[in-house]
């Protein structure tokens, strides 16, 4: 305990030299301990994983790094393997089994529990420090005793707060969480359950790929970089896909982490997107929306929260791209299911009104590449429920591809054989613009 909190103090004293405030994250200054193995960051030790082209780079970016002991013992585990462009397509083909997703209601927290089709289990965080009893118990309620991987994404305590409830009350595999630390007890707390469980945890970053089964694809999309203003920029994110669906968990990540992940060229799109951060306006930029381009998006957040998460702007934007909203503040646990060709949710999406704010039409006002494809202006009221306004853009059917981000006319030589109806006005509002060859309509 004495030597855990030294440890921590001794990487807090380094920081200082950065010039960063208190309680600033700063890469954890490799914890591995080379004589009883007992508190580590490993990067090692399951050949499933992969490590990211960066990994070098990463490394000897390291702050604070008081050798170069880190480095090399990594790089001799650094693989050939190439995080492709796209990692995410090649779903399996036939898909079995079902996909079961809990988005637990955590109040103003996450906690995603994640039933593989193979039986495997995941958690993503664990809610705050009050919640781990309420977490484990639900996880039990489903009859799981084993937790094969288990993913705290960042230090923060409405992420990682219970997971140390969680280690000690069940079986668990693999543990990874960011190359963070974070000066709290909360996360000095989870050390130590990790520790006491003989444990040690796997470092979460984009490139890694998790044993989740053969039925699906699981891989961390972030982080990408090693050193962040903001602790949410470490946030681990992961998508999932299981046939021809898919899911983004993507954390607290914000903008910064959102950008780095458009600039790597990962295949974003997923049907299901966990929203950053809670719904706030730091993440969930336009541009990572439009990569994504969810179909449902689920919010997990707590009622009356002094943050007002989710926020209006967020909201707007989802419900201008006519995506389907659920909130754990609204429905409590939200439970989503795959059978890999479709995906239900086991509560009503959210109806509330939503409004543009005063952001969204700057935003729109800023943009006019955007607003120059759209026939109508946007209509800035928009209710998710009503889809029979504007009856013109509603019936007229245009085409859109699997990855293209133009929308085409019947017959266009450039629609692939895969070809996606979709009505003018959900192509338009889902940010796609007309092919420039058959102009799209
Ligand atoms: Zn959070
Ligand atoms: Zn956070």
């Amino acid at each position: 305990m004495k030597r855990v909190t030294a440890l921590i103090l001794a990487i807090v004293v380094t920081i200082t030299l950065f010039g960063c405030s208190q309680g600033s994250p700063q890469q954890i200054n490799d914890l591995r301990n080379t004589t009883d193995g007992s508190l580590s960051f490993s990067d090692s030790g399951n050949s499933k994983e992969s490590d990211s082209p960066d990994n070098d780079s990463n490394n000897s970016g390291t702050l604070g790094s008081s050798g170069s002991d880190s480095s090399s013992d990594e790089s001799s585990n650094d693989s050939s393997d190439n995080l492709s462009d796209n990692p995410s397509d090649n779903p399996s083909v036939n898909p079995k089994g079902t996909l079961k997703v809990h988005f637990i209601d955590v109040g103003q927290a996450d906690s995603i529990l994640i039933q593989m089709p193979d039986n495997k289990s995941m958690l993503i965080d664990a809610g705050n420090n009050n919640d781990g009893d309420d977490v484990v118990s639900y996880i039990k309620s489903q009859g799981i005793s084993k937790i094969d991987i288990l993913v705290g994404t960042h230090p923060h305590e409405d992420h990682i707060g219970g997971m140390d409830t969680v280690i000690k009350s069940l079986d668990v595999g693999k543990v990874y969480m960011p190359k963070v630390s974070h000066n709290t007890k909360t996360f000095e707390d989870v050390l130590l359950a990790v520790k006491s469980k003989g444990l040690k945890v796997s470092t979460a970053q984009a490139g890694v790929v998790l044993d989740a089964g053969s039925s699906v694809k699981a891989e961390m999309l972030a982080p990408n970089g090693n050193s962040y203003k903001s602790l949410n920029n470490y946030s681990a994110v992961i998508k999932i896909t299981f046939g021809n669906t898919s899911f983004l968990f993507t954390g607290d990540a914000e903008k910064e982490s959102e950008i780095e992940m458009l600039e790597k060229g990962y295949n974003l799109k997923s049907t299901v997107l966990k929203v950053g951060h809670h719904g706030s306006t730091t993440s969930t930029s336009s541009e990572f929306l439009k990569a994504v381009a969810p179909v449902y998006a689920v919010i997990s957040s707590g009622a009356g929260n002094d943050y007002g998460h989710p926020h209006q702007e967020i909201l707007s934007r989802l419900a201008q791209a006519n995506i389907k909203i659920y909130r754990t503040d609204e429905s409590g646990t939200i439970i989503a299911s795959s059978d890999g060709s479709t995906v239900s949710f086991d509560k009503a999406a959210s109806s509330v009104k939503v409004e543009a704010s005063p952001e969204t039409k700057k935003q729109k006002a800023e943009s006019p590449a955007e607003t120059k494809t759209r026939e109508n202006p946007p209509e800035e009221k928009t209710q998710l429920s009503s889809s029979s306004n504007n009856t013109e853009r509603n019936t007229k059917t245009v085409y859109i591809t699997k990855s293209g981000s133009k929308y085409h006319k019947d017959g266009c030589r450039y629609l692939s054989k895969s070809k996606i109806p979709i009505s003018l006005s959900e192509a338009l509002e889902r940010n796609y613009t007309p092919c420039s060859v058959c102009g799209g309509s």
